[in-house]
């Protein structure tokens, strides 16, 4: 069953930014400037999508609609096939090098074989591409669509710079952020995308999951990437080897970071498995260093 759409904010949020929650799966964001409106990710069906945009229908008024993509990552362009036709779709370049990969369309055909919802879901990618970065150009609010790589390839933070507000996605993710493979090479580009945002120096950080706004979390995932580089750093090369090493005490991800006792059970096992992958990374990189030596 699709969750439900709810429309939210976060303390100090100007009003002209409205959350778009579904349930627990994921937030998009809706912004209102002069010129038009841009909403930023798709959710994870059409249906949500359309629910979306029947709830926003009141702050939308008669402005045109952008959308953007922040990453072709399920849970925010599914709902694409709800805006085709409706609104032209904007997302960085290598997004379609991510739709044309079949593990996208393996991604579409594992879920849609585990729940009904996901079965009228079409892979529709973007009308619009950028490399580097673009600017929107509302009038009262600009959106510097940013390229952030790192936990996937193709993504792209939000900089509002009149409100000092950062949309980071998934860029940045309470517990932690998930690298998008166990090389050295995506461990640097997550690290660097980071360190961008954190110099945006942003009044708010406003991920996509976990409902944060304080850009206190960004230190947090830099620190937790750096204690990660540490305590890997000072291992031989024997224990480099080890499968088992994410259930090492001091190396599973409750020794880096504190979880909430009331976490439910499957987001700490995703968030566990999050963590198997940046630390994946981190061995790598530290191998890639030894080596070098
Ligand atoms: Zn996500």
């Amino acid at each position: 069953m699709n969750p439900s759409i709810e429309l939210c904010s976060h303390p100090g949020l100007d009003e002209r930014i409205v959350i778009v929650r579904a349930g627990d799966e994921v937030d998009a964001v809706f912004v209102r400037t002069e010129r038009f409106n841009v909403l930023i990710d798709t959710l994870g069906t059409p249906e949500l999508c359309r629910t979306a945009l029947d709830l926003l229908e009141e702050k939308a008024e008669v402005r045109p609609l952008i959308v953007v993509n922040s990453h072709m990552d399920w849970d925010h362009f599914w709902g694409n096939a709800a805006i085709a036709g409706r609104a032209p779709i904007i997302a960085h370049a290598a997004a379609l090098d991510r739709l044309r990969d079949p593990a996208t369309r393996q991604v579409l055909q594992d879920k849609a074989g585990e729940e009904a919802r996901f079965r009228d879901v079409e892979l529709i990618g973007p009308d619009i591409t950028f490399s580097g970065s673009m600017v929107l150009n509302g009038g009262d609010l600009t959106l510097e669509l940013i390229h952030t790589p790192g936990h996937t390839p193709d993504h792209l933070a939000v900089w509002i710079p009149e409100l000092r507000v950062c949309l980071a996605v998934d860029a940045v993710e309470y517990p932690v952020p998930e690298v998008w493979s166990r090389s050295a090479d995506d461990l640097r580009l997550i690290r660097a995308s980071l360190e961008r945002i954190r110099d945006l120096d942003a009044r708010l950080v406003i991920p996509a999951h976990g409902g944060t706004c304080s850009p206190s979390t960004v230190a947090k995932n830099l620190a937790y990437f750096e204690s990660l580089a540490d305590r890997v750093g000072r291992l031989g090369g024997s224990r480099l080897a080890d499968p088992e090493l994410g259930n090492a005490s001091g190396f599973r991800l409750e020794d880096f970071v504190a979880i909430p006792g009331d976490m439910p059970s499957d987001t700490l096992a995703f968030y566990r498995n999050c963590h198997e992958t940046n630390l994946g990374a981190t061995v790598q990189a530290h191998g890639e260093k030894l080596k070098s030596a």
